[in-house]
């Protein structure tokens, strides 16, 4: 990997990070508790656990993808970052483009599933 690449996929990492933190926040301003009163019979109620359900799922998944990408920025100068964990050959530069957190190259990835 070049120092122009991994200067990419550091900038990649760091718009990708930004509107992450930018999802979350918004997220968090639309995560309420739901009122312990009320009963799952009622439809509007149903609804509103049914919604924060999926918000908490979404807030969840991005947290997740934050704290990973965090993580690679934090090894992205190390001489392991782009080596496959299996093979230890070089990640190709297109798929840490896609996903910057990659450890396993592609075939591996398959074969792992
Ligand atoms: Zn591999």
């Amino acid at each position: 990997m070049t120092i122009t690449e991994k200067q990419q996929l550091k900038n990649i990492i760091e718009s990708q990070v930004a509107a992450l933190s930018k999802e979350l926040a918004y997220l968090k301003t639309q995560l309420k508790p739901v009122d312990k009163e009320c009963s799952l019979d009622n439809v509007y109620h149903a609804g509103r656990h049914q919604e924060q359900n999926i918000i908490f799922h979404r807030f969840e998944k991005y947290t997740k993808r934050y704290n990973r990408l965090i993580a690679t920025l934090n090894r992205i100068e190390s001489e392991d970052y782009g080596v496959c964990k299996e093979c230890e050959e070089d990640i190709s530069i297109e798929r840490l483009k896609l996903i910057p957190e990659s450890e396993y190259c592609i075939d591996c990835m398959n074969e792992l599933g």
